[in-house]
């Protein structure tokens, strides 16, 4: 017998979020450490949530339990939201409030995997995923993208990954770590593969509002109606309302498997947080004026920040369409020497980096694809300037 599980002492902590902790640690520690590492908005959560919490908070009422899916009132909410903002038509008994689009997702992944069903998993993917499915019995099965294809998956590719175990399709646009947004008609084309396949979607919509320039955000079961009985969409407020902390997210599905994961839930965690789950009510029946705001600021940011790490001798970044990460090749720096130090790996490259510039990026690794870096660049203008021309001299003395 091992202390450990098996199941749990094979999951490797969350790369992003340890990068993150340590550019804070050092920070604490009066190094001026620039953080690209964690997928965080820089803005406050807009002032009217933050009064409906303050609100809840006076009043007794929200002290208490709700049901273990969620408040009546958010989940009615959630379906009118993602009707105005996707689409899709669905009632409050298909959704399910948890915490933040991790839960979610790792519901989704319990409530549809039995020990050995594979998940399709186009990579470079979210770190988390392969973790949750894993965790939730499931088996991922690594299909390779890269910058030639936008980072995006083809049918072609889907279908040859397909096997009589195939039970589901991990799909994410706009996509963190690559910032692709895949057009309606690829999404479409997606949609209806799986369905002809008979296999499920879990599709993740988290940075919906997240797109910039003529890229447009499509909704799966919303082009393709006859996959909603098969399809779970996972969302949250945490990247649109820059409410990261509040821990608010959701699963919006059929209602046996919006059932089965409320069961897991109740045993599991109970409702989110009251709070919280007021505060979500009140981002998600506003309006869309403050996400706005923050899109045209991501914007700039995302055209500063592609600029100058394209411009560094053996880096290729493309300009990303969606979300607030850019995913540049460094192969062309693997191999080089940095002040006496081998970059020999996109790992090692990213610790060379904090070291030498102090300057937090995510390797590559990270998301199944070694040979890159994950810069988010959801921080300020000055920070975001400053840590790119930090990386671009550092890399400059690359021989
Ligand atoms: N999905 C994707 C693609 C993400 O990038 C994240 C956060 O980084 C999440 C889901 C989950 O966000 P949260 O659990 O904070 O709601």
């Amino acid at each position: 017998q091992q202390r450990i599980s098996h199941r749990i002492g094979s999951i490797a902590e969350s790369a992003t979020l340890a990068v993150d902790a340590k550019a804070k640690a050092l920070k604490a520690a009066g190094r001026p450490v620039i953080g690209f590492g964690a997928g965080e908005p820089d803005f406050p959560t807009p002032d009217y949530i933050v009064a409906a919490a303050i609100e809840a908070c006076r009043d007794p009422k929200w002290h208490r339990y709700t049901p273990a899916g969620g408040l009546p009132e958010l989940k009615e909410a959630i379906a009118v939201k993602t009707l105005r903002d996707s689409g899709y038509q669905i009632s409050a008994s298909q959704v399910l409030v948890t915490n933040g689009g991790k839960q979610a997702l790792y519901n989704a992944f319990a409530a549809l995997l039995d020990p050995g069903d594979e998940a399709l998993l186009p990579a470079p993917y979210w770190t988390t995923y392969p973790e949750s499915i894993r965790l939730a019995g499931g088996v991922p099965v690594d299909i390779m993208t890269d910058e030639t294809s936008g980072y995006r998956v083809t049918i072609d590719q889907l279908e040859a990954a397909l096997t009589p175990r195939t039970k589901l399709l991990v799909f994410v646009s706009p996509s963190n770590p690559t910032g692709a947004v895949y057009s309606p008609a690829e999404v479409e084309a997606i949609g209806r593969w799986a369905l002809a396949k008979g296999i499920w979607v879990v599709t993740d919509e988290i940075y919906e509002h997240l797109v910039y320039g003529d890229a447009e955000f499509a909704s799966m079961p919303t082009l393709v109606p006859e996959l909603a009985e098969r399809c779970v969409v996972v969302n949250g407020v945490a990247k649109t309302y820059a409410m990261t902390g509040w821990r608010v997210g959701w699963i919006a599905g059929p209602a046996d498997v919006v059932k089965a994961a409320t069961n897991l839930q109740s045993h599991a965690t109970s409702n989110v947080a009251n709070v919280s789950q007021v505060a979500a009510l009140a981002a998600v029946s506003g309006d869309l004026t403050a996400v706005a705001e923050m899109r045209t600021a991501f914007d700039r940011r995302r055209q500063a920040i592609a600029e100058i790490l394209d411009a560094i001798d053996g880096v290729t970044c493309p300009l990303p369409e969606g979300a607030f990460y850019v995913y540049p090749s460094v192969k062309g720096v693997l191999g080089r020497t940095i002040r006496g130090r081998l970059a020999d790996s996109s790992a090692e490259l990213a610790a060379i980096i904090l070291d030498e510039a102090e300057v937090a990026v995510v390797p590559g690794e990270a998301f199944g694809t070694p040979g890159y870096l994950r810069l988010s660049y959801a921080l300020g203008d000055d920070d975001l300037r400053e840590g790119a021309t930090r990386i671009a001299n550092l890399l400059g003395q690359a021989q």
